[in-house]
């Protein structure tokens, strides 16, 4: 599903292609996407808006408009978003939305298990809506490894469990977190109060980040659903050290990666180099 370098893949390719345009019609296909809302009138209110500015927050992605409205959008499970010629895209079943822009292209919506949002917020209810959901960003100068050591020290739920919370590090998914632990050497069911020495507090920090870029640097990573704006995948799935790769030699130490449950997540790890005990 689509973490953080994912919906920061699509928010880079949207921003020039969105920004300066108007949504000329919109027309919301699945009232799944807007519910409790009904979707022709979140249509109709979206309509004539004009784009000001395409942003990202976690795994949140902001279309700002010049009236100071906002469309909030979460892909969920499978959501992606196409850019395209208007009517140039073949017949999808799963297509939930279709946004025609003023320069006639379409920016298509598709959503196969069906669990993602489309918000229309009025000024000043994003910043209230985001802050109690979301912790901070985790490539911005908030994000530090003291930051990170205030959120962790509290919390006795394994460390992989913890850091899956958005309120802990806002964009991280099951992929990063477990790509991240392996770079740290930490293992996913340490209880995260006992990550607390300076060290291992300045590693995780590091490692946070360090995949996080790279897996922006590779345009995210294509399991199933994901796919750029203009149809492309990701690559950081061939970058895996440990996701999906259970039985595979630890790129380190040679031994098997194993596999687990974490926050109710399947979660990998090398049992050599992440050790239960510190
Ligand atoms: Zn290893």
């Amino acid at each position: 599903m689509p973490e953080l370098p994912e919906v920061e893949t699509i928010r880079r390719r949207l921003e020039p292609v969105l920004v300066g345009r108007r949504f000329e019609s919109v027309e919301i296909l699945d009232p799944r996407l807007v519910r409790p809302l009904d979707p022709l009138e979140i249509g109709l209110e979206l309509g004539g808006e004009l784009v000001a500015a395409v942003e990202r927050r976690g795994k949140y992605l902001i279309v700002r408009f010049e009236s100071e409205r906002v469309l909030l959008i979460h892909l969920r499970m499978t959501g992606s978003l196409r850019h395209a010629p208007a009517g140039s895209l073949a017949d999808d079943p799963h297509r939930r939305a279709v946004v025609r822009l003023d320069d006639s292209s379409d920016v298509a919506y598709r959503d196969v298990r069906r669990f993602g949002t489309w918000q229309l917020l009025e000024p000043g209810e994003l910043d209230p809506y985001l802050r109690t959901r979301l912790g901070s960003e985790p490539l911005s100068g908030a994000f530090t490894s003291r930051a990170l050591r205030e959120k962790l020290h509290s919390r006795r739920a394994p460390l992989k469990a913890v850091l899956l919370d958005q309120r802990v590090v806002a964009g991280l998914g099951n992929i990063y977190v477990d790509e991240a632990l392996w770079l740290a050497r930490l293992h996913p069911l340490r209880p995260a109060n006992t990550v607390d020495t300076a060290d291992e507090l300045s590693l995780l920090h590091r490692s946070i980040r360090r995949v996080l870029k790279a897996g922006i640097t590779r345009q995210g990573a294509t399991l199933r659903d994901y796919s750029t704006p203009d149809g492309g995948s990701g690559g950081m799935q061939h970058e895996f050290k440990v996701y999906g790769r259970d039985g595979e030699p630890c790129e380190r130490c040679g031994t098997p990666i194993e596999k687990t449950r974490a926050g109710g997540r399947g979660t990998w790890y090398c049992p050599r180099c992440q050790l239960r005990e510190p």
